[in-house]
């Protein structure tokens, strides 16, 4: 692929018909709360965008971020998008190995000086000076920092980037943190989640790309397209709580017909994600849908927050309610922008 083309004639090289375009970025705006009018703008921006230079950091993780982002199974738009950035860096996905791979990383921060973004997943040991993870001889810490100083943006992917995760829980005996200790004032993205959804990733990278800007961002730095809502709110068993209908184990009768699964530890309710609208495996299904109460694999402290199978402690309504309510009001306006920030205080209240 040519360094040269834009992204609208990669996609037209590949086979990528222009109505099939335009569907995508009517798809794309309307999933990240943009304005309908908006769609013509993205695709616009999508089609005239040129590689974008990536740097792939992967500190204390597991590698399941980069298999949730390459287990895609059938090429998709979204697939597309991700071959056209210029990935200059990653671990897992580059051929190249050793002093050669790091050179690869300061050729692209040399030459891409002030444009280049940073995906990081992982969180980052800082304790005895960080020597709990070491890449090259060197600390996490130090790339990192060293890493992030000419970059346009930094995209912590995972809930350990994102909020610490699995090493961050007690005892965390690395004394590990998550990137957004670490970054200063550059501009952060968490896209959260044990994995992330791909089309958060891939969405976020779409929008970047079509607009040279970050999307709406939460409190947490999380883009509200895909985290302003709740697993609850969006969840098909919805009805089932709202009547009192829950399964009290898995395998009891309100199970098999479907109840909600509240009672036997889904956290929807606290989990601020897009699961439940975009699902998994190219829309096939999420772990809901298969029967298993939701972890909020995406929020803060989710190994801590006390046991995966026990309830939450009370049942409540008022965060469909709020946000339905937020809703109408956003859309009497005409103003989405202002739904997403009502919404964004109100994670905030719920979230810690
Ligand atoms: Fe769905 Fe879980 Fe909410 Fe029940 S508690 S409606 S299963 S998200
Ligand atoms: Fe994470 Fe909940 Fe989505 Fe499962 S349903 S991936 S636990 S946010």
């Amino acid at each position: 692929m040519s360094g040269k083309l834009t992204l609208g004639e990669h996609m037209s090289q590949r086979g990528v018909s222009r109505r099939a375009f335009m569907k995508y970025c009517s798809y794309l705006a309307s999933t990240m709360a943009l304005s309908p009018a908006m769609a013509p703008a993205m695709a616009q921006g999508l089609a005239a965008a040129r590689r974008q230079a990536v740097i792939w950091l992967s500190f204390q993780e597991c590698t399941g971020c980069t298999e949730s982002l390459t287990r895609s199974y059938s090429p998709t738009l979204e697939d597309l998008i991700f071959d056209f950035i210029s990935l200059d860096y990653h671990h897992t996905l580059q051929a190249v190995s050793g002093f050669a791979a790091e050179e690869a990383r300061e050729a692209s921060m040399e030459e891409n000086k002030g444009k280049y973004i940073v995906i990081v997943d992982g969180s980052v040991p800082t304790r005895d000076g960080g020597v709990y993870s070491m890449i090259a001889g060197r600390t996490n810490l130090d790339i990192l920092a060293e890493t992030i100083e000419n970059a346009f943006a930094v995209v912590a992917v995972g809930t350990c980037a994102a909020f610490g995760g699995l090493p961050y829980a007690k005892p965390n005996p690395t004394g590990a943190v998550p990137i957004s200790d670490l970054v200063g004032s550059k501009p952060l993205i968490n896209i959260p989640g044990c994995p992330p959804v791909p089309e958060a990733m891939t969405g976020t990278l779409a929008h970047i790309l079509a607009f040279g800007e970050l999307p709406a961002l939460d409190d947490k730095h999380r883009p509200l397209a895909f985290f302003g809502e709740s697993i609850h709110d969006r969840c098909y068993r919805r009805p089932f709580y709202e009547r009192g209908l829950f399964a009290k184990s898995f395998d009891d009768e309100g199970a098999r017909k479907g109840y909600c699964l509240y009672e036997v530890g889904c956290k929807g309710p606290i989990a601020y994600n897009t699961c439940a609208t975009t699902k998994w495996n190219g829309g096939v299904s999420f772990p809901i849908q298969s029967g298993h109460g939701c972890f909020a694999c995406g929020s803060p402290n989710f190994w801590d927050q006390g046991g995966f199978y026990k309830s939450l402690p009370s049942k409540t309504t008022s965060i469909g309610k709020m946000a339905a309510a937020a809703a109408v009001t956003g859309a009497a306006l005409g103003a989405g922008a202002a739904f997403v920030a009502s919404n964004s205080k109100k994670q905030a209240a719920k979230e810690t």
